[in-house]
């Protein structure tokens, strides 16, 4: 990262949204897709829960945390005053945040490793929820990122489906910050096909128009909504 923002969150994300909204329809057009068939879910690191309440009025009804602790400061209120929000889990999970993953989230975008299956698993009978699953593949083989490596993710897909009897929906990845992204959506729309898997979980706010041209079925956007966020975020991901 170079830059480091002076003011982290626009206090209304409305206009952020507008244009974020009329590029997800720009390059749906281009690439011949229906607009419906892309999802905007916001990324809301960082983003204080008033401004959040503003996004939901604006028509936001998808969000994405990357950290159960933060998750459960903030959702479980606003879900309660706001019917109909869906949440997404887009950062790392640690096994031990498993039952609250599962009691929190609609969906989990970063299922990577068969420790988490089987947690993930076990909640889910016990809580009897079942969120929807993406696999996150580290499309970059980057040592500090999560997600399973490209050329283990058929067989842990597979494992997902017959050891745990885990529903995948899809797979996500967060390519490399300073590549070109292109290659990293190929590759996942690749391994997603061969798969037979619908979703597919890729794009942010500097790539999402590319990533919805490589067939993304979610485009996750923080910053071009709510504006920059503070550097010591930025570094989760
Ligand atoms: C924060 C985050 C995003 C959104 O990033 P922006 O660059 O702000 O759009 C997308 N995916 C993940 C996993 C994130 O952590």
């Amino acid at each position: 990262m170079t830059a480091i923002p002076e003011t982290p969150h626009r206090p209304d994300p409305t206009i952020g949204l507008g244009a974020v909204r009329d590029a997800i329809e720009g390059a749906c057009t281009r690439a011949g897709r229906d607009p419906r068939s892309v999802t905007l879910v916001a990324a809301s690191k960082t983003v204080p829960a008033d401004v959040l309440e503003r996004a939901a009025a604006a028509g936001l009804t998808v969000f994405g945390e990357n950290r159960v602790q933060e998750a459960k400061t903030k959702w479980p209120a606003l879900r309660e005053r706001i019917p109909g929000l869906e949440l997404h889990l887009i950062g790392p999970l640690q096994t031990n945040k498993a039952r609250e993953a599962v009691a929190l989230f609609d969906v989990i975008q970063s299922v990577d490793r068969p420790g988490l299956c089987e947690a993930l698993a076990r909640q889910c009978d016990r809580q009897g929820r079942r969120p929807r699953l993406f696999v996150q593949v580290n499309t970059g083989a980057e040592p500090q990122k999560a997600g399973v490596l490209p050329e283990l993710a058929d067989d842990f897909l597979t494992a997902c489906r017959q050891t745990y009897g885990l529903d995948v929906a899809g797979l996500m990845c967060v390519p490399p910050a300073d590549a070109d992204p292109a290659p990293h959506f190929t590759l996942l729309a690749g391994i997603a096909a061969r798969n037979g898997l619908p979703g597919l979980s890729m794009g942010m706010s500097t790539d999402f128009a590319e990533a919805i041209a490589h067939g993304a079925t979610h485009v996750r956007v923080g910053s071009a909504i709510f504006g920059a966020r503070a550097r010591v975020q930025r570094d989760v991901i």
